[in-house]
């Protein structure tokens, strides 16, 4: 049976060593994967990528935080009794399912286009029996009253039973409790903003769609931390006549203004604003088309009660419209729910109004993992006349190496010259690879499938004292196959050049 495309892609991560299901040798718990030395190298540019844009660029401090997290700390968030989903169990197999994603995908519910997601699960009773929902497994009406499970996984601190934590479920509950000590440390003034990227775990019922619904993912979420008087952003005068794409209700996403969306309350204010461009700006930097992504404003029933707006950003992918990055408008809830729980005081004196001030908080919140995976789908390209390979367009910033090496024959001294310019680009920052097994299109080949976008080739000129083409080498283009001869010395700021610009070559 032919594979669809998601599964297709997925079988090429994994023969390409971009991913790897975990504990492989053990039959692979779903929900969970690796990253192999392709795949790592991406992601790690990815975060970076967003570390240089979300932290460096806005002079933001980056944080590491516990990943084991005491229950008083998700009493307080919320979590420990709101981070749950609609579980149903089947009365005849036993087996659990996530009660709001089997009704929307039952024949009769679909039909009807009915949405069960963040429903009650009384309500989501009353769907399974409108609809005759049956049991997956069974394929029988067996299905029986909807309950809660909470998804975060649960462990304890030392021996003694009762000291209950859980693993995160997500990386912001850290930064707030960190808050008083950074705020403190640097005598900060408001706004402030503090960012991390992180591991966090969800034992998410059902898991599927691979990347997309992961019992453990990296997140990368920077709180913006400001006084609720001023909602004015310093560098919104520079974006305000830029245009968003953004989800509407007539079909088809609509460009609007900044400074349009902001007036008419599409957007909360000007910092939610300025952080929905950053995002736009790093997935384009992701090689992911403007075309195939927009923002859609959550509905008013599905915003948190504390939430001055949330609005989130939808991939088109072959598994539909997956959300992926959610920025919120959280306003002073999980400050002063920690201050009220914990007895600190987490709250900024302010100069200007001689008084403390409980900050505000704007949250861009993002998962690697889903970028990661709509990245490969948008970068993946398929055999054409002149390719006869599948390869990936990845842009040169993210892709999992900056360059491939080789020596044109592993002999009369061009092994050694590429190890010398291997070694030499390294040194300068670059990830380069040597290569010298196979034909030199082999190679080509290889380097194209994981998206490398430069080959470098030592040959007989590269050394030979008497040609005009000696101390140069190939350079060949991953999406064209053209060649150029560039001098030894000036490969590094070539390359360098490339990565900043955001393209393969110069047009
Ligand atoms: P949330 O806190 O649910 O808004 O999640 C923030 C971001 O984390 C989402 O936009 C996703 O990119 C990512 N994320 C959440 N849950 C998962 C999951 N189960 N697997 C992979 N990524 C996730």
């Amino acid at each position: 049976m032919a594979l669809n495309k998601a599964d297709a892609l997925m079988d090429v991560a994994i023969r390409r060593s971009f991913l790897i299901p975990s504990s492989e040798i053990y039959g692979s718990p779903s929900g969970f994967f690796d990253y192999g030395p392709v795949g790592a190298a991406i992601k790690r540019k990815i975060e970076n990528l967003w570390r240089s844009e979300f932290l460096h660029k806005e002079g933001f401090h980056e944080i590491e935080t516990s990943l084991i997290v005491p229950e008083a700390v998700l009493k307080a968030s919320g979590h420990a009794e709101n981070f749950a989903d609609p579980l149903v169990t089947c009365s005849q197999c036993k087996n659990k399912f996530r009660a709001d994603h089997l009704i929307e995908q039952s024949e009769n519910a679909k039909k009807e286009h009915v949405k069960a997601a963040g429903l009650p699960p009384a309500q989501l009773g009353e769907l399974i029996q409108k609809y005759a929902v049956l049991c997956p497994q069974c394929k029988k009406p067996t299905l029986s009253d909807v309950g809660w499970f909470n998804m975060m996984f649960r462990t304890n601190i030392g021996p003694i039973e009762g000291n209950t934590a859980y693993f995160r479920p997500e990386t912001a509950q850290g930064i707030f409790l960190d808050f008083a000590r950074i705020v403190r440390n640097y005598q900060s003034k408001l706004p402030i903003g503090i960012g991390q990227v992180g591991r966090s775990a969800r034992n998410e019922i059902s898991p599927r769609q691979g990347l997309i619904r992961m019992r453990e993912f990296t997140q990368m979420e920077l709180e913006y931390f400001f006084n609720p008087k001023d909602q004015s952003h310093p560098k919104f005068g520079k974006i305000k006549h830029e245009k968003l794409r953004f989800a509407s209700e007539e079909g088809q996403p609509q460009y609007i203004e900044i400074e349009k969306a902001v007036h008419t309350g599409l957007v909360a204010n000007e910092i939610m604003a300025y952080f929905l461009w950053k995002v736009e700006r790093l997935y384009l930097s992701c090689g992911i088309p403007k075309e195939k992504f927009h923002f859609r404003k959550m509905p008013k029933e599905e915003t948190p009660h504390y939430s001055k707006g949330n609005i989130d950003l939808e991939v088109e992918t072959s598994y539909g419209l997956v959300e992926t990055v959610g920025v919120a408008y959280r306003t002073d809830f999980d400050l002063s729910s920690h201050s009220k729980h914990s007895g600190a005081d987490l709250s900024v004196f302010v100069e200007g109004e001689k008084a403390k001030v409980v900050p505000h908080v704007v949250e861009p919140s993002m998962g690697v993992d889903r970028l990661f995976w709509c990245v490969l789908e948008h970068a993946f390209r398929g055999k054409t006349p002149e390719k006869d390979w599948e390869w990936f367009d990845f842009p040169p910033a993210i892709a999992p190496y900056h360059a491939w090496i080789f020596p044109l024959m592993k002999k009369d001294g061009m092994d050694e010259k590429a190890r010398q310019i291997e070694e030499n680009l390294r040194e300068e920052g670059l990830t380069v690879y040597y290569q010298d097994s196979g034909s030199i299109g082999r190679r080509y080949a290889r380097a194209d499938e994981i998206g490398v976008p430069y080959c470098i080739t030592v040959d007989y000129d590269t050394l030979d004292e008497k040609s005009d083409k000696h101390g140069t080498v190939t350079v060949r283009f991953r999406n064209d196959g053209k060649q150029i001869r560039v001098k030894i010395g000036e490969l590094s700021s070539k390359i360098a050049h490339f990565v900043k610009e955001g393209k393969v070559r110069d047009d």
